[in-house]
């Protein structure tokens, strides 16, 4: 089950490439696993995924030593400095860098376990007054501002599109943090690497790749809905 899924959205990643001339080997799909039982993670990790994404520090602590060592796991959600130093030696991407004393606190705890930590700059790109993440104008300034820190490396650009019925509602979000992408990246700054663009979700995940996505973040279509009321 859980692997016809998988299968469905690597194809429907690899048409979505093939529309717009991309290779599918620049596009990793990543699971969204936040609020699924361990057995479900493993059931996806059989069928060949390695790569899972949560939202919560907490549920990253629980499943982390349950399931196998060559799990990537992504840091996708709102993070609190408190948290940092619990999810900091288990991931291996933090998506969502939205504060530059956030950014601080990464790069302090990497700094404690020696290590660099890649990590995405969230941007708001819709403007929607109920979402974390920079306004685009401010992103690059915040990009260089904390490229600076010794222990943290940018690689890209994080976005949550607005909910919507029709995917192509959130073409013009894409293209936009795509160009951001490119233009920060055409500033070659010390210690950025523009090479990551995290964007697209179940409903949406098609154009996105369609528009430049490197990484798709898909819960609901790969585990089904998620029941927030059992927690
Ligand atoms: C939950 C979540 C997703 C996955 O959402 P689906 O619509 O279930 O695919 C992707 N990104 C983030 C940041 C999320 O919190």
């Amino acid at each position: 089950m859980i692997q016809e899924k998988i299968s469905e959205a690597q194809s429907r990643i690899e048409a979505a490439c093939r529309r717009v001339g991309r290779n599918p080997a620049e596009v990793t799909l990543i699971a969204v696993s936040k609020t699924k039982p361990v057995e479900l993670l493993r059931e996806a990790y059989e069928a060949g995924m390695r790569e899972f994404g949560e939202n919560k520090p907490q549920e990253i602590r629980e499943k982390y030593p349950q399931l196998p060592a060559d799990i990537r796991w992504h840091m996708i959600g709102h993070l609190q400095r408190n948290k940092v130093r619990s999810i900091i030696d288990k991931v291996c991407l933090i998506h969502s860098v939205d504060s530059v004393r956030l950014a601080e606190t990464i790069s302090e705890e990497a700094a404690r376990i020696g290590i660099v930590m890649p990590v995405l700059a969230e941007v708001n790109v819709a403007g929607e007054e109920s979402k974390f993440g920079l306004r685009p104008e401010e992103t690059e300034e915040f990009v260089r501002t904390i490229a600076k820190l010794s222990n943290i490396c940018v690689e890209g650009l994080m976005t949550i599109a607005p909910f919507t019925e029709n995917p192509e509602d959130n073409r013009i979000y894409f293209r936009k943090l795509k160009k951001l992408c490119v233009d920060i990246s055409e500033k070659n700054i010390d210690n950025v690497c523009m090479r990551s663009l995290s964007m697209g979700m179940t409903g949406d995940y098609e154009v996105a790749v369609e528009e430049g996505a490197t990484m798709v973040r898909i819960g609901t279509g790969i585990f089904g809905e998620r029941n927030y009321t059992q927690l």
